[in-house]
């Protein structure tokens, strides 16, 4: 019996849906094992071959991307009901992604289209060449449909999706899984830790990083230590500070407030002598973007409901 399998892609750049190619070789394996039953960007299957399929028909969905539109969210629900088990495949559909930092700027439709522009509000009759009909806020899948499974990162990384497709065609995927490790990055990471302080922040092009030290003990803030293992630090690897595209570990909890949190110990731990080291709100102060660094996969499933309460609390002040 082969695998009967759907891939989605919602508010997305595209490249999950050319991951799998990662496989290299192991595709030839994985390849004859399936049968892809729906999959926009492969094969010529429309919204209403999906429609006619029986419910549960299809073993696994996948489906990548950020959920921005009224047409997203109908898909997904679709899928949903067509599916035994529907998974999250890469950052945004497992946490927001990139695109979600939009819900930081709510008026950044009329930044890009121009003063006065208004996006359809969500599933009105519109005309064919109406604007699309974006939700309020952009969503992770989770929050639309039951999600059973993540595979995680922009894109998941090869050696996952092997991960995934191993435990699929056995059935042996779990309720709940992260195709990732619960540990944090740096265990896997063979850059040595030595300093254990903070006496500058620096962004990636400001520096030449020593090959073997630790980024962060260089300034840069890699977020390693709140983020999933399972790339086998491919960033750090290359030289640059991991961004957080497996998601936070579940110790972590909070990608930007625990990084946060190491960041001010490591500070801290550099004030010995003070007159050696800037103070330590300056050296926090010079860290760039905090919300596209400390967030920058993670906004819409973390930062979201902390922006809510600041709403609220707002208007009940109001
Ligand atoms: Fe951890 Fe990043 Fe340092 Fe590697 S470079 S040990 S991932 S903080
Ligand atoms: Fe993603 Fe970090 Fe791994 Fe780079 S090092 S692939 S940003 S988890």
């Amino acid at each position: 019996m082969k695998l009967k399998l759907a891939v989605y892609w919602t508010g997305s750049c595209g490249g999950c849906d050319v991951s799998f190619l990662e496989l290299g070789p192991g595709l030839l394996d994985v390849l004859p094992q399936l049968e892809i039953v729906f999959w926009p960007a492969l094969v010529d299957a429309k919204r209403g071959d999906l429609e006619k399929l029986p419910s549960r028909s299809i073993d696994v969905a996948l489906v990548n991307g950020v959920i921005r539109t009224a047409e997203n969210k109908e898909m997904v629900e679709l899928l949903r009901e067509k599916s035994k088990q529907l998974g999250a495949y890469g950052a945004c559909a497992h946490l927001g992604g990139v695109p979600a930092l939009a819900n930081h700027a709510p008026g950044f439709t009329e930044v890009v289209f121009g003063p006065g522009f208004r996006p359809a509000s969500p599933w009105p009759e519109a005309p064919e060449d109406a604007p699309p009909a974006l939700l309020p806020e952009a969503l992770p899948l989770d929050e639309v449909v039951p999600v059973d499974f993540v595979v995680p990162g922009c894109p998941p990384p090869a050696g996952l999706i092997a991960r995934f497709f191993q435990a699929a065609l056995s059935g042996e995927v779990q309720a709940g899984q992260v195709f990732a490790e619960d540990k944090a990055l740096c265990e896997e990471c063979p850059r040595t830790r030595e300093e254990r302080r903070l006496t500058r922040i620096v962004r990636p092009h400001e520096v030449v990083p020593d090959p073997k030290t630790c980024l962060l003990d260089q300034g840069m803030v890699c977020l390693g230590p709140v983020t999933r293992g399972g790339c086998q630090a491919a960033c750090p690897q290359a030289g640059m500070p991991c961004t957080g595209c497996l998601g936070p570990t579940p110790k972590a909890g909070d990608p930007a407030l625990a990084m946060l949190s190491a960041l001010a110990s490591l500070v801290r731990a550099g004030e010995e002598g003070e007159d050696a080291f800037p103070q330590e709100n300056q050296i926090l102060d010079s860290l760039v973007d905090p919300i596209g660094t400390l967030y920058k996969y993670a906004y819409a499933k973390y930062a979201r409901p902390l922006q809510r309460l600041a709403r609220r609390r707002e208007e009940v002040r109001a």
